[in-house]
């Protein structure tokens, strides 16, 4: 067993059972039932998590109030943890991707870098720390305020609920719990059911780090099952979650009042135009497509290319494609991994069933082996599902356009609003058709590619409400506080 799996679970049979984390003690674990955490490249059991009940939530909940109330927020001590925190982690890196490895199924060069982000991520804190300084505002500006001025103040909401998905399973559940516990909050945080162990090991990081016991606690199970317990209950204050749009839209209508904070998912476009550089186009776009299996966001989820340079683009994917072929994921050449489970590999082949019955016409195509889904592309019409489905597998769909008006008024007529990229050698299209896409970010002539972010990413329409990164995180998980001083005129 790798070493800091020790720390937080006990072999059973021969399996590694984890524990929750609750007040401060890993062990508390009320129902005593498990479920499986399976490797999806070998199809075996590798570790067991508690299923955790409404009981294990609500004291969860509980204990991470009662902390918040108690809590003396030292912000320098919070940045010296986080740091600390980098440090351990760099220490752990390897022993970190092989767990991100065995719990996804995704190739080991992916998940170093994940963890190279989440180190990253850790020290610009150091950066972050600046939106809690708060504002002044004068007040002679407008005649209402003269005589006054305003302290404005960013104060931590409580307790913050992290829900995170299983594509990036460490960083994108870490990119919620540091912001959030550096402005002062206290978390509950939920890992996906599919791969937990990265981001409770994350945890036992923190805690090594010297993490007060009481200011994160650790809830796995089944979301299904406790997800509406966590996101109802009163004294949780703000819900931070990242996955799908049904799941996001779900939480939207349960929450009420609470601060949302919702990534959901991504259709992102790729417009490419008869003046893009189209060998490096392809490059781009089957990295694009293909990177993590396509189990991004930010996918490249369809290619919308002008007629005149359409068979030239896809002669130039097919061959770019080559370099995308499944492997064993702990070889550090392997490009691709797995698919996370059997209910997504299915859903992926019941979207390439739909375009073939509406008359897709296939560049690359090969059979799938249990969960290693090599890379498709395929030629397609806007009947086909995958023209506005999220795919979230390694397909890329390409759809022929007239015209830069049509690649536009395709683009926005999504209902997800994430990402888009245009390719195009002309400044004056690029800035054009940037300035018309719905979506959240637009990038030109690159993929989309959120990174560590330090630029803001988050969705609009029905990919999200807010945005994630460096500053933007803290804003959505803190309020503010204004405090007006009236000045009395000298008598
Ligand atoms: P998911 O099925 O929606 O699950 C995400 C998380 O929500 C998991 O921890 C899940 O727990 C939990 N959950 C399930 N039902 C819940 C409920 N009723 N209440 C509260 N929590 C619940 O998403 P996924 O399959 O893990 O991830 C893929 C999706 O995430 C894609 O749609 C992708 O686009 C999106 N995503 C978005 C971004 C972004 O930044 N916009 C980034 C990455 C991924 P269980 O695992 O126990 O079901
Ligand atoms: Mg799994």
């Amino acid at each position: 067993m790798l070493s800091l799996w020790n720390e937080v679970s006990q072999k059973q049979n021969d399996i590694p059972h984890f524990h929750l984390l609750i007040d401060g003690c890993w062990k508390c674990l009320s129902s005593g039932e498990y479920q499986d955490v399976i490797n999806p490249a070998t199809g075996e059991v590798i570790a067991r998590v508690p299923l955790a009940n409404q009981q294990d939530v609500e004291n969860a909940i509980t204990a991470a109030y009662r902390f918040f109330q108690t809590l003396v927020f030292d912000p320098l001590e919070r940045i010296e943890i986080m740091l600390r925190a980098s440090d351990i982690l760099k220490n752990y890196q390897e022993e970190m991707a092989k767990t991100i490895v065995l719990e996804s199924g995704k190739p080991i060069s992916i998940a170093l870098s994940e963890v190279d982000a989440t180190i990253e991520r850790l020290h610009l804190v150091l950066e972050e720390v600046r939106v809690l300084y708060g504002e002044y505002l004068p007040g002679e500006w407008v005649k209402d305020t003269r005589g006054k001025f305003a302290i404005v103040k960013r104060r931590p909401l409580g307790v913050v609920a992290a829900i995170a998905p299983f594509n990036y399973p460490l960083f994108i559940g870490a990119a919620k719990i540091i912001p959030a516990l550096l402005a002062g909050n206290t978390v509950v945080v939920k890992p996906a059911s599919d791969t937990p162990l990265s981001l409770i090991l994350f945890v036992r990081i923190l805690e090594k780090a010297g993490i007060p016991a009481g200011s994160i606690h650790v809830i796995t199970g089944s979301g299904k099952e406790i997800g509406d317990t966590l996101v109802t209950h009163s004294l949780v204050r703000a819900i931070s979650f990242t996955g799908s749009t049904a799941v996001g839209e779900h939480i939207a209508r349960l929450a009420g009042m609470k601060r949302l904070h919702l990534e959901l998912g991504g259709k992102a476009a790729a417009l490419v135009f008869k003046d893009a550089d189209i060998r490096t186009t392809a490059a781009l776009l089957c990295k694009g497509a293909f990177r993590n299996s396509g189990q991004r966001c930010d996918a490249v989820s369809r290619v919308l290319v002008e007629e005149k340079v359409a068979d030239t683009l896809l002669e130039a994917l097919r061959e770019e494609s080559q370099h995308y072929f499944c492997g064993d994921p702990m070889d550090p050449k392997t490009p691709m991994g797995t698919v996370i489970n059997e209910g997504a590999a299915k859903r992926l082949d019941a979207l390439l069933e739909d375009a073939k019955n509406h008359g897709a016409s296939f560049l690359a195509e090969k059979k799938r082996t249990g969960l290693f889904y090599p890379p498709h592309i395929l030629e397609i019409n806007t009947e086909c599902r995958l023209a506005w489905e999220e795919i979230f597998g390694p397909i890329l769909p390409v759809i022929r356009v007239k015209n830069e008006k049509e690649a536009i008024e395709l683009a926005n007529q999504s209902e997800y609003g994430l990402d888009s990229c245009v390719f195009t050698q002309d400044i004056d299209r690029a800035f054009r058709v940037a300035e018309k896409l719905h979506d959240g970010s637009i990038t030109i002539n690159s993929i989309p590619a959120h990174g560590v972010g330090h630029f803001p990413f988050g969705g609009n329409k029905r990919s999200g409400i807010g945005r994630e990164g460096i500053k933007y995180s803290i804003d959505e998980l803190t309020e503010l506080h204004t405090i007006i001083v009236s000045l009395k005129e000298e008598k």
